[in-house]
Formats: C-alpha cells, structure tokens, sequence
C-alpha cells in the first residue's frame, strides 16, 4: 500500500514551519477524531494518517530522517506509540497540543481493525548498512473469493439481525439510564449469516501466504522496525487491516563488529612491521584501503579510518571504521629465524635494555615499588 506524502496530507509547504503543521493537523484531528465520527473507517484512516504525518513533522529528527529517505527513513517509528489500538492513546500523545478539548478519549465500540504482525528480518551486515530490497513471506488472511469476503453462502447474503435490526447496538434500560451495548446475537456485527459460506466457515476471509518486497533503507541495525502500513491481518467486517512491523536482526560477521555507526576490526601485524612500521592492506565495506602502521605500534593500539563506518539510517555524518593492531608471535620457525631471534634479543638485553621495551621496564618498575613498599 503506497503511504501519501505527509505535507501533502496535512496540507503544508516543505518548509513549513512547527507553528503551521500544528495548526494544520489541529484542523484535520477536530475534524475526523474518531469520537466525533463513530464507525467511520474513512474518517478513521484520515486522522491515523494524520497524526502519523504530525508525529514525523513535529519532531526534529524524524522531519529530517523522512525529508531524506521518505517514509523509509522514519517508519517503525512513526505510529509507533499505538494509533491502532483505539482513541484512548491520543490524550497521552498530544495532550501538548489539544489539552483537553476531547476528554478522555473515549472508545469507539468494537474493535473490527485486523491484528499487528511481526517479522524479523535477518539481514548481513553488508546488507545493512547498504540498504537491500528483501521479498518475504508471511502468512495472512485474503478475502474468501468464494463468497466475496461475505462469509455467507453464494446465493445467499447475510441478514440483517433481527434482535438489533441491523444497528449492531441495542439499548439497555438500566436503572433511570439507557445504555448502548453490542447487540448479544450478532456480536456488534450487525448481520447474522443463516447460510455460512462452506471455503471459510462464514469468516469471509481464508487463510494465505503473501509475498511482499520490503525495501530496507540503508544503516539500519538490529532492533529497528520497518513497518508496512495496511500489511497485517485482514480487518474483520470490513475494518481496516492491521500493520506489518519487519523486525532487523543483523548477522554477526565475520571480520567487523559493530557499535551504532562505528566499525570495529582487528587487524595482526607481524612483530616486523609492527617494531619497523609500514603499510597494510584492512579491509573497508567498500573494499581494501591502505593504512600506513607508524614504528613502533603497540598491540591494541586503534586507527581510525574516518567514515568508513556506517552512515546511519535517521540521518548524520558516517562513523568511523576502527582497526585494532595486534602484534602475533611468529610460529613454525625454522633453527636459523630462532637463531636470529635469539641474536636479537642478545642485543636487546644490553646495557640499555630497558629502552626496548616501554611496557616491561614500566612493568618492572611497578613490581619493584610493590615490593619496596610492604618492606619485608
Ligand atoms: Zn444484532
Ligand atoms: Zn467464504
């Protein structure tokens, strides 16, 4: 289901500014808050799509993220806090804006909207971090072709119910009150089916996989959501459908780990390179790239690799990639390479020993204090 553009749905210039976009969705949620127009599923629509495009709008960051990716940059955010669910969320969100104009809320009789889905998505890191359209399969309702969603019979049509004369409601003396309640026999439905179709049992909908593309904007990481608007369960008595929420989990690789929009790698270097320094090959998401190993690098020392990292998906500068040097012991050495290294370390060992190795003299030293202190 293709999402309208959010200025277009509320009305409003590209640079709008806060003030208009609150004055404009103000004008449209008086209009169609669902207390003002009970069962209206056209009405309904409008002031969740509404109030979704104010959600993005009014917030900084999330305007920012969907002036530059479009809705793939801010859903799994937006509506987020739960349009879906019934008017009774709306005070808590907009109470900013609307005070109390509208009360508690209030419920909206039956709840006839298909169910949310979930999907997680396992995604490589590669794929992650540069986008990648996705097809998948989730299980679903479609209208039950053979009784054209109505669940009665062909030939047959439900009928309108007798004991609320198809109102779906029926009035209640209570006391000095009269209360509205869903009628007992249809269940709020309004139609009661004699004949029940015999593919879906009366359902009006059956069961089927659906293939669907999801396009997944580049930068996103493990716990974000996209969600497909209209893409969950099927809506009961023609309700409006639920949402479908794609979940990413990105795979652990196997040279980078990740930290937001930061790489991390580790990269060994030979004793060779490291003491004499020069230059290496490390590997990018955009392929090799050459860092240049100063003398003298210790193991665990970081270089950074200015973005070459991830650009994250809600906007701002790429991180960074960081490469962690770690100096490896050479193995399998034949008697001359021992022979050599043992010649080495003859020199090593001289009267300025110490000089040659930072961290054992500061070692050495540490030790001795220690010991000079408990005074034996
Ligand atoms: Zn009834
Ligand atoms: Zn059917």
């Amino acid at each position: 289901m293709a999402k309208r553009d959010y200025y277009e749905i509320l009305g409003v210039a590209r640079d709008a500014d806060e003030k208009e976009i609150k004055r404009a969705y103000r004008k449209l949620a008086m209009k169609y808050h669902p207390d003002r127009n009970p069962d209206d599923a056209d009405s309904d629509n409008k002031f969740k799509e509404a109030s979704e495009a104010y959600e993005v709008l009014c917030d900084a960051n999330k305007r920012g993220a969907y002036d530059q990716f479009g809705h793939a940059g801010v859903d799994g955010q937006a509506g987020a806090g739960g349009f879906g669910g019934g008017a009774g969320s709306f005070s808590d969100i907009f109470g900013d804006v609307f005070g109390d104009i509208f009360g508690g809320g209030g419920g909206r009789g039956r709840n006839t909207r298909g169910a949310d889905l979930r999907y997680t998505l396992e995604l490589d890191l590669e794929e992650a971090v540069k986008g990648t359209t996705v097809k998948i399969r989730v299980p679903g309702h479609v209208a039950c072709e053979a009784c054209d969603g109505s669940g009665a019979e062909k030939g047959s049509r439900p009928e309108a119910c007798g004991t609320c004369n198809g109102m779906g409601q029926v009035r209640m003396q209570q006391g000095f009150f009269t209360v509205q309640q869903a009628c007992p026999t249809c269940r709020g439905a309004g139609k009661v089916i004699k004949n029940p179709c015999k593919v879906c049992r009366g359902a009006g909908r059956v069961e089927e996989q659906k293939t669907l593309s999801v396009k997944v904007p580049p930068g996103v990481d493990t716990g974000d959501r996209i969600r497909l608007s209209g893409e969950g369960e099927m809506g009961i008595e023609g309700g409006p459908p639920g949402d479908l929420y794609v979940q990413i989990a990105v795979r652990e690789h196997s040279i980078f780990t990740r930290d937001g929009r930061n790489l991390y790698c580790e990269v060994p270097i030979s004793i060779v390179d490291a003491a004499l320094g020069g230059e290496l090959e490390v590997p990018t998401l955009d392929g090799r790239v050459k860092l240049k190993i100063p003398p003298e690098t210790q193991t665990g020392k970081l270089f950074r690799l200015r973005n070459k990292g991830v650009s994250p998906v809600r906007g701002g500068p790429a991180g960074d990639l960081l490469c962690r040097v770690v100096v490896e012991t050479p193995v399998n050495l034949t008697k001359h390479q021992k022979e050599l290294l043992e010649e080495l370390q003859d020199t090593l060992t001289g009267t300025n020993g110490s000089d040659h190795g930072p961290k054992k003299s500061s070692w050495f030293a540490g030790v001795k204090s220690f010991f000079d202190e408990m005074k034996f």
